[in-house]
């Protein structure tokens, strides 16, 4: 059975007066879903503490990046293990926005991934292809050539500690969405490049990311091989936060 996942990324948004509304509200009602999704928040790294407060184990956190290294002389940084201590249970790792405006790598996902795993928590890792690469008949073969690289780092014995999350770049934070057929298509292929690496790939859960709203994030967990979603901008709305997380069908 796979896990099942709504998971919002407030990016670089949030205030500590969000955290505590915002994330309140949610734990009231993620108490009273009935379709086993596990709801997490993933905000700013600065804001962590004062939404593990408000999520009281009802809901779980996420850190949105974490550095490269253990330990050290990286002013800035802050560490999977660091990420761990502080009472976090997710990481993004490799989202568009890292990979377009900070140029990280397919190969420093997959050091990032290592880091991640062994330090306890569970990686959600964001592959996704962009507009010219679809148009050109590569969508495919990218987000392939991405799991295959990205997760190249992964144990027999870790797989349980990953989750791949296809966001097609054309449709982060444009309010265009893939269509719920070309979702579906695009995770049974990643679930096969996960097959061909040897990992258990029915049990690895399958998130969907790309504008997805109250309006149409139903249609899109419907999919048999769509295992729930990372919200961006929808996940800063309260209502149509829970509203997309009550969108998954129990049982699924
Ligand atoms: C994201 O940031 O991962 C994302 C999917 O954003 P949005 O929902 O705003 O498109």
């Amino acid at each position: 059975m796979r896990r099942k996942i709504v998971a919002g990324n407030w990016k670089m948004n949030g205030s500590k007066d969000l955290s505590e509304k915002l994330v309140g509200y949610v734990r009231s009602e993620a108490g009273s879903l009935d379709n086993d999704v596990e709801v997490v928040i993933i905000p700013p790294v600065i804001y962590i503490k004062d939404v593990l407060e408000q999520a009281r184990n009802v809901v779980s956190v996420g850190v949105q990046n974490v550095g490269q290294w253990q330990s050290g002389a990286y002013t800035g940084e802050v560490s999977a293990e660091m990420a761990k201590d502080a009472g976090c249970r997710y990481a993004l790792v490799g989202h568009s926005e890292r990979r377009q405006l900070f140029g990280e790598t397919d190969e420093q996902v997959a050091e990032k991934v290592a880091l991640v795993v062994s330090s306890g928590l569970t990686a959600i890792v964001c592959v996704g292809e962009t507009l010219e690469e679809r148009e050109a008949g590569q969508a495919e073969a990218v987000v392939a050539g991405q799991v295959r690289t990205g997760l190249s780092s992964v144990a027999l014995g870790e797989w349980h500690n990953i989750v791949v999350a296809y966001e097609p770049v054309w449709a982060i934070g444009t309010g265009k969405t893939a269509t719920s057929d070309d979702a579906q298509a695009m995770h049974a292929a990643i679930r096969d490049v996960l097959k061909g690496m040897g990992a258990p790939a029915e049990e690895i859960s399958l998130l969907y990311g790309g504008s997805v709203k109250a309006d149409n994030a139903a249609a899109l967990f419907s999919e048999p091989d769509v295992d729930g979603g990372l919200i961006g901008g929808a996940s800063l709305v309260a209502k149509e936060f829970m509203s997309i997380c009550r969108s998954l069908p129990a049982g699924a």
